[in-house]
């Protein structure tokens, strides 16, 4: 069964892993991450792609590509950034 954006169960396990490591900072603006916050916070852990999946389809399911991020930062980056795996905490 996949989910609703698509995304692979490969693909979670590598968000639920880099979110494990519990990283700071947030790659995109440097600010600690709340890696307690509820999924919706603003202010709450996403894996981000360092390089767009959309452009690297094969770096989608590396997690070598994968990097912590704000959920709001993540978000203001757009599609491009990956908002696929932005959305995966909320279905936890
Ligand atoms: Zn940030």
């Amino acid at each position: 069964m996949s989910s609703r954006n698509g995304r692979s169960r490969r693909e979670r396990l590598n968000a639920d892993n880099l979110k494990a490591q519990r990283q700071q900072p947030c790659a995109r603006c440097g600010q600690r991450i709340d890696y307690e916050a509820a999924p919706d916070d603003p202010n709450a852990f996403n894996a981000g792609h360092k390089d767009s999946w959309i452009d690297h389809p094969h770096l989608r399911e590396d997690p070598g590509n994968l990097r912590p991020e704000h959920q709001r930062c993540n978000k203001s980056a757009g599609a491009s950034a990956g908002t696929g795996l932005g959305s995966t905490s909320r279905q936890w």
